[in-house]
């Protein structure tokens, strides 16, 4: 049996990242940057004001209080956009609105607030005078030239999901256009006679298909672009239709769920093989039925169990990784914490995924699971958010004591 981490290993060796393409940086969020971003200039770009204010010489005011104001002239006004011509003219004070930039001869800005001058209106003509009730440092209220960003240096490496924030520093940097990976195109097909479309009536003996469901939506979460196949009946020829199907429309890795029990899939295993390879894995994990794992046509493909939570849980674990790396990114790395346990847990010595609530306490994450693990329970899964992991090897987990939890 090989064991979780050896079958993700495997699969992984067998993919690499889609070429690049240039998109607008209005589409790029969620994107995996494919070039390294250097900047071009500084950030900020000059010397400017953080407030509304007078920008002045520090050590004019130097002795300013409220009991003593010191008053000035003012020389010159200053709206954000625009620059003073030549330098601040000693013993007097600019106006100055929030991001303009500081006048040369000027080394801080006094706030509106630590003045007399105090009209809120907009519009308001700059005074001929103002007086300062408090001393400023050099520097006060000034951002400065390459405060956050030095002109050169490389601000975002490849394989960088790119974030909201990443996006506004970008635009910030003057780019419109960015270097991202293509987007995984996935094809997904459910098999099975048992199954119905949402939206058709109830059947007897009958269940409405839910895995194309939650597969496309972890799909969707994951990065990738989705493309629904539809289900293929127990037979040869619809399962062929289908994957002719995602050859067609240049799928990037295609997923099918159900079949993997033995002997009903025998005739999956041959529409594969006879344009591709398939691997059977055994893996040493629960819950787990085979993992089948090849390629049709020279795609990726997996063959997924049919029940939901096994399903949903080995997308995570093997689907997930692929399509990061399909798209560029450095893999999406879990967010695990450790949990105390409240209730015991037990497992039959392979790696055990359960499902589970995780909760803050004032000692720190608490788990308990979400009832029956049975891997087609998806209300339990639903409830869940986390799963909980036991390595191979453990049988029993006593309440109290700690284990590794897969925030979801
Ligand atoms: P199988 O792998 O075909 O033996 O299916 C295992 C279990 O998963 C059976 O109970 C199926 O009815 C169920 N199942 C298979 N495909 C789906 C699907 N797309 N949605 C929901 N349940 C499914
Ligand atoms: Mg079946």
């Amino acid at each position: 049996m090989l064991s979780v981490e050896e079958a993700r290993m495997r699969i992984l060796s067998t993919v690499e990242p889609l070429a690049s393409e240039r998109v607008s940086l209005k589409r790029a969020v969620g994107r995996v940057l494919a070039e390294h971003v250097l900047a071009d200039s500084d950030l900020p770009a000059f010397d400017n004001s953080s407030v509304d204010g007078f920008a002045v010489r520090a050590e004019q005011i130097a002795a300013a209080t409220s009991q003593h104001p010191i008053e000035m002239p003012v020389s010159s006004d200053i709206p954000a956009g625009t620059e003073l011509a030549g330098t601040l003219q000693a013993g007097t004070a600019a106006r100055i609105m929030t991001g303009a930039p500081l006048p040369g001869g000027a080394d801080s800005v006094v706030m509106l607030e630590d003045t007399d001058f105090d009209p809120r209106k907009p519009g308001s003509p700059s005074p001929a005078r103002v007086a300062v009730f408090h001393a400023a440092v050099a520097s006060e209220n000034v951002r400065s030239r390459g405060a956050d960003v030095h002109a050169g240096e490389t601000v975002l490496s490849p394989g960088r999901r790119l974030r909201a924030a990443d996006i506004g520093l970008l635009a910030a940097l003057g780019r419109s256009m960015i270097d991202v990976h293509r987007r995984p195109r996935l094809a997904i097909f459910s098999t099975g006679d048992e199954l119905l479309r949402v939206g058709a009536p109830a059947e007897r003996g009958k269940i409405w298909e839910s895995n194309s469901f939650s597969l496309a939506a972890l799909a969707q979460e994951a990065g990738a672009e989705v493309l629904r196949l539809g289900i293929a009946r127990d037979r040869p020829a619809e399962v062929e239709e289908l994957l002719g199907q995602a050859v067609q429309q240049r799928a990037d890795l295609i997923l099918s769920s159900a079949g993997v029990s033995v002997g009903a899939f025998d005739f999956v295993r041959e529409v594969i093989a006879s344009r591709g390879s398939l691997d059977f894995w055994r893996i040493n994990m629960r819950p787990g039925k085979p993992l089948a794992y090849g390629a049709f046509d020279n795609i990726p493909f997996f063959g997924l169990p049919g029940n939901p939570v096994s399903a949903f849980i080995c997308f995570l674990i093997f689907v997930s990784p692929v399509v990061a790396r399909l798209s560029g990114a450095a893999e999406t790395p879990r967010r695990l914490v450790r949990a105390r346990l409240v209730e015991p847990v037990h497992s039959d010595g392979r790696e055990t995924y359960l499902r589970a609530i995780v909760d803050a306490s004032e000692d720190g994450p608490v788990a308990r699971l979400t009832g029956h693990q049975g891997s087609a329970d998806l209300f339990a899964l639903s409830r869940a958010n986390a799963l909980l992991i036991i390595p191979s090897g453990v049988k029993s987990v006593p309440p109290g004591e700690e284990v590794t939890a897969w925030l979801l």
